[in-house]
């Protein structure tokens, strides 16, 4: 029996990695829901490829994509309001959240009390409400197994282990601005941003690549996943992005996941698990490599990824914060409307305003969520 998989996200970077994954073993997997959002012209070619039974899409094009559509006997959903219902479905397996921003935080909810397999690549839903999520989880009995290249990596460590985990060190490619001095920050173009050094992905988690929040993000990620405690997560800057994260157990030995940087790899892992097949994907040549370095981050440097870290302490609804405002200001960043400094600063105001609830239901986290957008648009439109 083919694993029978929803892939929310399905025209972005993650989504389009995991059709080529479905694509290389086609016997294994069946597509049996898509969602998109806004590339509705991949979306077609993907139904018309795949065939999904079911498709959510914007509602403005659901009426265009069902007449197009109509021999096919798709059941389409609104992806704004319905894109949970996907990831509930009796006939589905594995539930891939390949959509960015909290928005996957409904599908992520329903996908783990319908006790699904969950191959998360999407941080924020666990960013903002992860105490929920693994709470649920745990309650239904679901599997969530991560696709972050991070996360998978500390995943992979653990997996068959009994010692207690002493640490986790949570590596970080550091970025398209590691070589660049801080005093140059504010003249970086959305093109000089958008150029990673060594991973290919979209633009939003690039740009949080580039101020260092994305690895505060997966420092939160890694807290909720893996019930650890925060003083136990190292970071560590690895430029060549070849160790993707390591874990240290009680006697001091260290386990370490190493990799080509292609989520490929992650992605194929979390729907085959425990089972390992071939990726097709040239063999990773270490000798290539040389050398490879590890070293603390510059907070100073970085001031985004020192907020997160405190952001993370002080928990509540404040993560979720964060996370609001600074889709906020990236979005401003990448539309060209404010300077790559201003991102931080945005961010930054909006996280002290916030009165933090110490202990918030999914209501709190909504309603910390559209607070701090409004108050960053307020910031940003001024
Ligand atoms: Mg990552």
């Amino acid at each position: 029996m083919p694993s029978r998989l929803a892939i929310l996200g399905s025209t972005g970077s993650i989504g389009v990695n995991t059709l080529k994954v479905v694509d290389g073993h086609p016997k294994r997997f069946k597509v049996v829901a898509l969602s998109a959002y806004t590339n509705i012209a991949l979306l077609k070619e993907q139904i018309k490829r795949y065939q999904p039974a079911y498709v959510a899409a914007k509602a403005s094009v659901l009426v265009q994509l069902k007449q197009e559509f109509c021999s096919l006997r798709i059941k389409f959903f609104d992806v704004e309001r319905e894109a949970a219902c996907l990831a509930g479905l009796r006939e589905i397996d594995t539930v891939v959240l390949a959509m960015r921003g909290a928005g996957a935080l409904a599908p992520f909810l329903e996908a783990v009390r319908a006790g699904k397999r969950v191959a998360a690549a999407n941080k924020e839903a666990l960013v903002i409400a992860g105490d929920l999520i693994m709470k649920e989880a745990r309650k239904y009995k679901a599997v969530i197994i991560p696709i972050d290249s991070e996360q998978s990596a500390i995943f992979q460590c653990l997996d068959g282990q009994k010692a207690p985990v002493r640490r986790v060190h949570l590596t970080a490619s550091g970025g398209p601005l590691q070589e660049v001095a801080a005093r140059d920050f504010s003249k970086m173009t959305v093109k000089d941003i958008l150029r990673h050094p060594r991973w290919q992905m979209g633009p939003k988690i690039t740009v949080d690549s580039a101020t260092l929040m994305n690895k505060g993000f997966e420092f939160i990620e890694a807290q909720r996943l893996f019930g650890l405690s925060f003083d136990q997560i190292n970071i560590l800057i690895h430029p060549q992005a070849i160790v993707h994260s390591m874990v240290e157990f009680s006697d001091g030995s260290i386990l370490a996941q190493l990799g080509v940087t292609d989520m490929r790899l992650p992605i194929q892992y979390a729907l085959t698990y425990p089972q390992r097949l071939d990726t097709g994907l040239k063999p990773l040549d270490l000798v290539q490599w040389q050398s490879l370095t590890f070293q603390k981050p510059n907070l100073k440097k970085f001031p985004a990824l020192g907020l997160a870290l405190e952001v993370a302490q002080k928990g509540g609804t404040l993560p979720c914060v964060l996370n609001a405002a600074d889709e906020e200001a990236v979005d401003a960043f990448l539309k060209e409307k404010i300077n790559f400094t201003s991102i931080y600063k945005v961010v930054e105001k909006v996280v002290r305003r916030h009165k933090i609830e110490k202990k918030p239901s999914l209501f709190d986290i909504y309603a910390a969520d559209e607070w701090a957008r409004q108050e960053a648009r307020t910031i940003l439109w001024r």
